[in-house]
């Protein structure tokens, strides 16, 4: 097979799944199964979105049978829910996707998920500074010393959980990534997200701003293992860890 080029997948491959399954019995029937998924995800062919693509150019460049919504559908998971906005850099699975195909495309797409700055600005108080200003005895985010009114951005795509007052935080934004870590946004001027909304990589949710309990204009930013304050870690290890350079 040429390594450029469009190609289809030959149908007749999509034959020895169906003959593997061909089988009876409980635990003689478990390893063809195994042995069909694997060599269709090691057939599946993978495709990177690129700069520009939409799904139908893809569907169509690369004879995807149905076209774009057979497209969609198999790839559902790593598209979201809008199949108007496809980000460069996510893989789709060509040609019908079986569960762990797409799994794995998943996980694989996360990984090299690109990751920025939260706001162009210098790091203010640390993270772990103790003090008695925290609930927790110690700062559980890390401030980023900004005025107000400075755009806000999305570190890395994800799904918003949470958008709008939040007692000492103030205007804050919650956002959940694909690694199921989530990232949190304090004391803006105003947000421009809403809960449940997708955001991408840099995409602006709001302005910083001095609301809540603040002695002045700052970005407070957390990292949190689950929606719950409480179960922080470090902000700038975790940005550094997806090459943010910070
Ligand atoms: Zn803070």
């Amino acid at each position: 097979m040429p390594a450029k080029g469009k190609h289809r997948r030959p149908k007749s491959q999509r034959v020895t799944r169906a003959a593997a399954v061909v089988s009876a019995g409980g635990a003689a029937l478990a390893l063809p199964l195994i042995g069909a998924t694997g060599a269709h995800a090691a057939t599946a062919t993978t495709y990177t979105v690129k700069a520009g693509d939409t799904l139908s150019k893809i569907a169509e460049a690369q004879g995807v049978d149905g076209g774009w919504k057979q497209l969609y559908q198999d790839n559902k998971a790593a598209i979201g829910s809008d199949a108007a906005l496809i980000k460069p850099g996510t893989k789709l699975t060509l040609g019908g996707a079986a569960k762990a195909t797409t799994t794995a495309t998943q996980a694989s797409a996360s990984t090299t998920t690109s990751y920025v700055k939260p706001v162009a600005a210098s790091i203010g108080t640390p993270y772990h500074q103790n003090g008695s200003m925290w609930s927790s005895g110690y700062h559980t985010g890390t401030d980023f010393t900004v005025a107000t009114g400075t755009s806000l951005k999305a570190i890395a795509a994800g799904t918003v959980v949470s958008a709008g007052w939040d007692g000492s935080y103030g205007n804050e934004v919650v956002i959940q990534h694909a690694d199921g870590k989530y990232s949190q946004y304090a004391h803006m001027s105003s947000v421009g997200v809403s809960a449940g909304q997708a955001v991408t990589a840099g995409q602006q949710i709001g302005l910083s701003g001095a609301t809540g309990n603040v002695t002045g204009p700052h970005l407070h930013f957390e990292i949190r293992t689950s929606p719950n304050y409480g179960s922080d870690i470090d902000p700038l290890a975790y940005l550094r860890q997806h090459g943010v350079s910070v």
